[in-house]
This record gives C-alpha cells, structure tokens and sequence, in this order.
C-alpha cells in the first residue's frame, strides 16, 4: 500500500462514508442508479453538466426536440430489454425504408429493401455483386460472430467480398449501425451483430427524443432514493483504508470541482476513457499496463452532425440517404417519431463520420453536408427554421484497433488492482455498442455491487 493515504478511521467517521456514489450523469450513470436504488442501495449521482442525459441529452427548440445528431434505438439490441426491465416507456414508428436512398458516384439509387430488387439494383455491378450481397443476406444470421472477434470488419470484408460494389454495400451497413469510420478499427464479430441486430429488429426514432428515457431514469432514481447532484464536477478521487486492510471496508474519498470532498464506500465512473485515465494515473495500486489500455482505448468514433429544422419538403419522395462511397448519412426523423410540441415539424439529421486519421476541417464538413442536402432535398436552404451544426460530436468513445495483428478489447467494469472501483460506458465490457453498451456495461456493474447474477425484472408496482 505504498503511496497510498492510509487513514485510520474510527467506527464513527467510517460509518459516515456513504454508499455508492456515480461519476456522469448520461445513461451509464443513470441506468446503474436505477439499479442500485430499486435494491435498496443509497446512490448519489454526480453530473458536472447543468443537465443530466449527456449525449442523450435532447434540447427544445421552436417546438422541435432536437437530439445530439441522430440516435436510433436498436430494438433487437440489448438496450430495450435493460429498458423494459426499468419500466421504462418509450414509443416511436420503426423506421420503413422505402423512400430511403443510397449514394454512389454523385448519384441516387433507392435502398434495394426486398430480395427482387436486389436483383434488378443498378446500385450493384453485375451479377457477382448482387449474388455475394444476397449471400450476405442469407449467411448473417449464421454466422458465428464470436469466432469474428479477434478479425477487423475490413479484414473479413477482404476476406468474403470480391466485388467492390457489394463490399462497399455491406462496408456502408457497417458504418451506420456502429459509427465507424474505418472498418479497420471495428472488429467484424461487433459490427455484423450490430448489421444483425438493425436487420432482424430495425430501429425506432423515440417520440420526443432521448430526452423521455432521460428524463424517466431520473424519476424512477428519484422515487427509491437516488441523490442527484449536478453543475459539479469529480476531480480527483482517493481511495483509502483502515489500517488493517483485511478486515475493513476501504472507502473513496471524491473531490468536487467546488472543493468539497465526500466519502463513498463504491464508485462507478461513467464519464470516459480519458477521465478515468486522469482519475486513475497516481494512484499506485493501479497497474501501469492498465493505464497504458486506458489510453489506446481512448480511440474515439467522431461524426459531424447538422441538425436542421425546415418549413417543407422539396422532395417528399426522399426521406434519407447513405453513402455507399463517401461516409454520409441523412435522415428524416419526424417520418417516424413526433419530434415536435404541434405536431407538424420537419426534422432532419445529417451527418459525415469522420475519418480519425484526417485533420478535421468544419466549414469543409459542413458544406459537404449541404451538397448531400442539395441532392435529397433541393431548394432546402430557403425553408431553414433552424439549423445546428455539432462538428465534432462523439458517437461512441471506442473504436478498438489492431495491435500487432489482435484486436484489442474494451475494458472489463471491474477496475482491477482497487477495491470497490467500477467504469461503465459505451467504451466498456464485451456487450453491444453505442447505448446498448452503456446500458449493459451499467447494469453489469450494479450486479457486481449487489452480488447479483441477474436483475429482478422492476415493474410499475415496485417503483
Ligand atoms: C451524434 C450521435 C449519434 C448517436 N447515435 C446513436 C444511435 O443511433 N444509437 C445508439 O444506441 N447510440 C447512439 N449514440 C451514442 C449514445 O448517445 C451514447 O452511447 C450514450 O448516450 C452514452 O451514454 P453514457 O452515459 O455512456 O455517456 P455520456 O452520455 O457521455 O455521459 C457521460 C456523462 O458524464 C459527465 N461527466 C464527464 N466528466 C465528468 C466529471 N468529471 N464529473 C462529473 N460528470 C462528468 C458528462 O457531462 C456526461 O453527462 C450517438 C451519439 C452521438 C453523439
């Protein structure tokens, strides 16, 4: 225990330390506090933002519930199961791809949705192409996505793909379900579960935006208990012990951005990779290779979003575009959730992922998603209500990457070498991506603090 602060507390200052206390208030953080309260735990939640719901934040402007970029919920992934199993509700339509199209070449070509049409596409070229994407088709569910994990995505595209056109085909499903710039940096196990679970499930735009599961997460937190701090930030944290490390509970001590500190005798970090490093690097129990995963981990996948607000549609034929050659995306959320207070609103999102090894040029990313606007939408810039331009939003915290011909992997909720120390987040454990990984790192998390295989299923009655 060199280096460490050893604090010999008496039973009365011991018993002060409080419970568990959650770093980050989005839906990590969120949906571990839901968790923890329904068992009975005392749980505070720390959120430096003014607001919780991070990234799932949803902001209302002219009557429009503006999301950060476009979120879809995958309804096959594991998120909606962890969400029932709050009793959280949500609506929205699934979205119907028929008036939905793909780019190649500065060209538009409607998404080849049935069997037929993937015959008679002029997206793909030639008969090889249209064969080996129908192959695709018929293989995923099949495919033994463990055995896929330890491959990138590109190296298993190169591998089972001969035409250009269907690998880019299948490269492009890829990029919109896990954010993914570079097929590289995804391994093929992650991303074709995720093709898998947006093809047999399909995905919903939530009515009102991801505001609703937020805002329910907070009330059912508040019902059993939770305390909810927010605008204070976690600085530094430290954990210490009785002298006699063995037959005592250790206890965190958390430092506020206001100078106040607080005793806890669990902490799960919801924020990030390079929070987490900054939290961790003094502290001598924690190994250095650990640290050193940490900071290769910390590989974010970036889009830049526009989220724009218009009165009409030149073109309501064109709901949505992706781009099978360059890495854009558009798409209409108000079709398929009620996105605004009156009901009338028209709500697009449109974003480039953008390519981790590129220095980023904004006015250059925005204007191209403006061309890609000029092609669905024509005359768009006259009918503007208002528009949002996020040039550098995180979409997940995590893509992992080849070492030396292995594919690394997200940390573990358990942070070793400490006691009582735990990370959750779309950057953690082997479970889903994007929120499906926050929701099921979080509740993993829980389990492991309650000594729990598997959640008792909340209902109505119970909250
Ligand atoms: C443009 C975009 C599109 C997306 N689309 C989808 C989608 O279609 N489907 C999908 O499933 N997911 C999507 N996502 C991802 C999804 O939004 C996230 O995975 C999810 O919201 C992450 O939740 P989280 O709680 O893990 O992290 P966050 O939302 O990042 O929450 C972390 C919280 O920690 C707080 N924090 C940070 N540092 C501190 C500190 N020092 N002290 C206290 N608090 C701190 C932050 O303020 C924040 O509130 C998208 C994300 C973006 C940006």
């Amino acid at each position: 225990m060199t280096n460490q602060i050893v604090k010999t507390l008496t039973n009365e200052s011991k018993d002060k330390a409080k419970e568990i206390a959650i770093i980050g208030g989005g839906l990590a953080g969120l949906t571990a506090a839901v968790y923890l309260a329904r068992d009975g735990k005392k749980v505070t939640v720390i959120e430096k933002s003014s607001e919780f719901g991070g990234r799932a934040r949803t902001t209302v402007k002219d009557k429009l519930y503006f999301n950060q970029g476009a979120h879809a919920l995958y309804l096959d992934g594991i998120g909606p199961k962890i969400l029932e199993e709050m009793n959280i509700k949500f609506s929205g339509k699934k979205v119907d791809a028929a008036k939905y199209f793909v780019t190649k070449k500065g060209k538009m070509y409607k998404v080849p949705i049935k069997l037929s049409q993937l015959f008679t596409t002029r997206l793909l070229n030639g008969l090889g192409s249209k064969i080996e994407v129908i192959g695709f088709f018929t293989k995923l569910n099949k495919l033994n996505l463990k055995e896929l994990n330890s491959i990138s995505f590109q190296g298993w595209l190169d591998k089972n793909f001969k035409n250009s056109d269907s690998k880019d085909f299948i490269k492009m499903l890829g990029r919109i379900a896990t954010y993914t710039y570079n097929a590289e940096n995804v391994s093929a196990g992650l991303a074709l579960n995720q093709i898998k679970i947006a093809v047999n499930g399909g995905v919903i735009y939530i009515d009102k935006g991801w505001q609703t599961l937020v805002e329910q997460l907070v009330e059912i937190g508040k019902r059993n208990g939770v305390k909810y701090i927010n605008g204070k930030s976690v600085v530094a944290i430290k954990q210490s012990y009785n002298a006699d490390r063995q037959n005592t509970q250790p206890f965190w001590n958390i430092s506020l951005s206001d100078n106040t500190s607080f005793e806890y005798h669990n902490i799960i970090i919801a924020t990030n990779p390079s929070h987490v490093y900054s939290l961790l690097k003094d502290n001598a129990l924690i190994d250095p290779a650990y640290l050193n995963q940490l900071e290769k981990i910390n590989r974010p996948a970036k889009v830049a979003t526009l989220d724009l607000a218009l009165s009409g549609l030149s073109n309501p034929n064109v709901y949505g575009a992706y781009g099978m050659d360059n890495p854009f995306y558009l798409s209409l959320h108000s079709a398929f959730a009620k996105l605004s207070t009156d009901g009338n609103g028209i709500l697009f999102h449109v974003m480039k992922y953008l390519d981790p090894s590129a220095k980023q040029d904004p006015v250059q990313d925005k204007a191209e998603l403006e061309e890609l606007l000029d092609m669905a939408q024509p005359g768009w810039r006259k009918m503007v209500l208002r528009q949002r331009f996020l040039p550098n939003m995180i979409a997940s915290n995590t893509v992992i990457n080849i070492n030396d011909g292995i594919l690394e992997s997200r940390p573990d909720v358990v942070v070793p070498g400490v006691d009582n120390l735990y990370i959750v987040g779309d950057w953690v454990g082997q479970e889903g991506m994007l929120a499906d990984a926050s929701f099921a790192s979080a509740k993993a998390a829980a389990l492991k603090i309650l000594n729990k295989k598997k959640a008792i299923p909340i209902h109505a009655g119970t909250l």
